[in-house]
């Protein structure tokens, strides 16, 4: 059997071990010390060359979300608007503090939020203690920043940004992760730059960062002993981690060239495969980092082949791909939950795949899935 070719991987430039290095040798194998505090910074001035985005790094994309959420005191009996087309990393924090989810369908332009669906689910919501609207980037793709923000801010509802998936994302020349009152990155291991495992909550505001980071260190109050008035969290980054992080932020910009390079050559791949569509950058006002190329398979079109045609026999080559993110008001945990849009999600759920589009696909690989994908169509 030929190796694996996955989904996604990490992919080290280089430095990260003299980071982490630096970090054995001065002892600071805690979460705090130098790297964390570099790894904030480098993620601040990435976002912006003014200094006026703040950082904090957590363990987790998800803690990020938990502790925005948690700052804005979201609690049992408050809502929160989410995308249903996303990762339960987006929805567990929500979940956490008790709050309710109304989930809002996909537009077909960018596949996030929509901002039609989203007005109309806060005019149904009118009098209801809504407290927070999380869009997300998936796979990178902005979401329609401008009319979702529109609409918030006609509501004076604060935004909360899922950019786990955007580092490098940008629109109308904005980087993704500067629009909300907060967001989330997350460095994963499958995301664009990783610290194996890892999160940043990002603001403007910086008291809210550091109360972030505050509430990350389990809400240690100023005292020589061991003194709380809240409850805190175990969030906070291991400045051995951070130490990767400030290796791959050198990376990052060519980390993202890769990726769109990668999603070109699957274009041109299925340049002449009728049936088979890309996430697109809707206009010029987008730059996706297409963390991951996504197409969709319309059978009618294709003569039968699903994206389960093509996902199986990725497998039997042994090469990873995935169905796009089962929505999360179809999910198990989310029975009975409100849903608001004409189920446009529901249909990237049922054509669509994820291909491989690691920054460190060779291109032997790409020959490997070229081939095997080339065989399905053949038929
Ligand atoms: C990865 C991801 C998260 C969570 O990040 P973790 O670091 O894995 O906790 C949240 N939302 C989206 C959309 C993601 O892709």
């Amino acid at each position: 059997m030929k190796n694996k070719i996955w989904l996604s991987t990490p992919h080290l430039g280089g430095t990260e071990i003299d980071y982490v290095n630096d970090a054995f040798e001065n002892n600071w194998i805690a979460p705090l010390g130098p790297n964390v505090n570099e790894f904030e910074k480098d993620i601040s001035a990435f976002l912006s060359e003014k200094t006026d985005f703040h950082t904090a790094a957590l363990i987790s994309g998800t803690a990020a979300l938990h502790l925005a959420l948690r700052i804005l005191n979201i609690q049992n009996g408050d809502i929160v608007m989410t995308q249903s087309f996303t990762f339960c990393g987006t929805t567990n924090p929500i979940s956490y503090l008790g709050a309710e989810i109304v989930f809002i369908d996909s537009e077909i332009a960018t596949w996030n939020m929509c901002p039609a669906a989203l007005e109309h689910a806060l005019k149904l919501y009118k009098n209801k203690p809504v407290k927070a609207i999380i869009p997300v980037h998936l796979y990178g793709m902005p979401a329609n920043m401008n009319e979702i923000k529109s609409i918030a801010d006609s509501y004076g509802i604060p935004i909360i940004e899922d950019a786990a998936e955007a580092l490098g994302s940008t629109y109308k020349g904005q980087p993704c992760g500067t629009f909300g009152l907060f967001s989330a990155f997350s460095f994963n291991g499958n995301k664009i730059i990783t610290t194996s495992g890892g999160g940043a909550l990002v603001s403007k505001d910086k008291s809210h960062i550091n109360y972030a980071r505050y509430l990350s260190t389990q809400a240690r109050d100023e005292a020589p002993h061991y003194q709380h008035s809240q409850i805190g969290y175990n969030y906070r980054m291991s400045n051995v981690v951070a130490g990767i992080g400030r290796g791959q932020m050198e990376v990052l910009n060519l980390r993202v060239n890769q990726r769109r390079n990668n999603n070109l050559r699957y274009r041109k791949f299925f340049e002449n495969s009728e049936g088979v569509s890309f996430q697109n950058e809707p206009n010029s006002d987008y730059f996706s980092n297409y963390w991951l190329t996504a197409i969709l398979v319309d059978p009618k079109v294709t003569g039968g082949i699903t994206r389960e045609t093509i996902r199986t026999t990725l497998d039997k080559n042994n090469i990873e791909s995935r169905p796009l993110w089962k929505p999360m008001h179809l999910q198990p945990v989310y029975k009975g939950s409100k849903f608001i849009g004409s189920g446009n999600c529901e249909k990237l759920f049922d054509n669509g795949l994820c291909l491989p589009s690691g920054s460190n696909l060779s291109d032997n690989d790409f020959l490997r899935i070229f081939e095997v994908v080339k065989e399905i169509f053949k038929n």
